[in-house]
């Protein structure tokens, strides 16, 4: 019996509702073999006791199965996570990022709710407010910040090989598919994604900001789960549309999130209502579903969005809506009161 052979071993036991196994989160400390006994320390940084308990549960079903073991002993050194560090704890090698004051994620659990175009209005509003803002366009598989802010032109590196995000409307903006030329993103999968986006999240030349908006791939699987783990995220929206459809997913989302202990800030409901020029509204994909799922899971709710042609068009021609005057034009108005609220929620001195 060798520590290499319980190591492999244990790469059986995954993290309770994830599919990454502890091995590679980094949660096992050490590994003793000595004649007939076994010893494996394991280091968690969570709140919710079912954790360790079942992760123990896991270790035993597995190794004692082995043949000629002998005792099987699994210490796990349980720590408490702090609530707005986010993730599984330093265990997990999360940073925060040289020179940004506050990390907000956007979010989804399912493509085509208007995510992308919630981050980028956020990003717009936030500036407004005098903040220092970079946006930060993480879908390796469907980047649309250069698309939304208008700009395609390669970045360059700084002297210490890190990127210099490049810049629209006061915003500092980065993404993957400024980075990707014709290499079809399709063929990056799996462990090269995951290693892909880390490194694309350490090497940004973000210098000075108040707020960095990352706009996450849609979805609840180990690339957001990597992410949140490789930067430190002070909190994280979530967008939905009313319908169920929309809804079981941005469920799963909030649960995602809050297990890994990163601080939900709330729902936006997104595609809310369609408003005539009559002035009469038209709930296209059912009234007020995001309202009563946030009420569901006593989270806020931080706005509501209606559809309209304008918020579609200015974000197919780089120019997002909420750079219209919050005066002149209801969805702009909304959107700056969403960044109102994320500023007195997450404030920077
Ligand atoms: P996701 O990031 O969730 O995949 P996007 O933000 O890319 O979604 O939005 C999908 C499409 O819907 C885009 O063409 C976008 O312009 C449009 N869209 C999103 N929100 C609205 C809205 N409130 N009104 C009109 N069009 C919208």
């Amino acid at each position: 019996m060798t520590p290499d052979f319980i190591r492999e071993a244990l790469r059986q036991v995954r993290y309770p509702g994830f599919s990454r196994d502890i091995i590679s989160f980094g949660l096992v400390k050490d590994i003793r073999c000595e004649p007939g006994q076994v010893t494996v320390q394991i280091e968690i940084a969570t709140r919710d006791a079912k954790v360790p308990q079942q992760i123990f549960q896991d270790c035993h079903t597995i190794l004692d199965s082995l043949p000629d073991i002998g005792v099987v002993k699994i210490e796990i050194d349980v720590k408490d996570a702090p609530a707005a560090a986010g993730g599984l704890g330093g265990s997990v090698g999360k940073s925060s990022i040289p020179g940004v004051k506050r990390v907000i994620a956007v979010a989804s659990g399912k493509g085509g709710v208007g995510k992308s175009t919630v981050a980028a209005n956020l990003a717009v509003s936030l500036a407004a407010t005098g903040a220092k803002v970079g946006l930060c366009d993480c879908d390796l598989y469907g980047p649309s910040v250069a698309q939304m802010f208008g700009v395609n032109e390669r970045p360059m590196a700084n002297e210490q090989d890190e990127i210099i995000p490049l810049e629209a409307h006061g915003l500092k903006l980065m993404s993957m598919g400024f980075l990707l030329e014709d290499r079809s993103p399709v063929i990056v999968r799996g462990p090269m994604a995951t290693r892909y986006t880390q490194q694309f999240l350490r090497q940004v030349a973000w210098d000075d900001l108040d707020y960095l908006v990352l706009d996450l791939p849609p979805g609840t699987g180990d690339i957001q789960l990597t992410i949140v783990q490789t930067v430190t995220v002070d909190g994280c929206l979530i967008v939905t549309t009313p319908q169920e459809v929309a809804l079981i997913d941005a469920r799963k989302a909030v649960s995602m999130f809050a297990k890994v202990n990163v601080p939900i800030l709330g729902l936006v409901e997104n595609m809310a209502w369609f408003e005539c020029d009559a002035g009469k509204k038209y709930y296209l994909f059912g009234k007020e579903g995001g309202v009563r799922e946030a009420e569901a899971m006593n989270v806020p709710l931080l706005g509501q969005i209606p559809i309209n042609m304008e918020t579609r068009e200015r974000g197919d021609s780089g120019a997002p809506i909420a750079l219209v005057a919050p005066e002149q034009n209801s969805v702009s108005a909304a959107f700056h009161e969403i960044a109102a609220k994320i500023r007195t929620k997450l404030p920077v001195s």
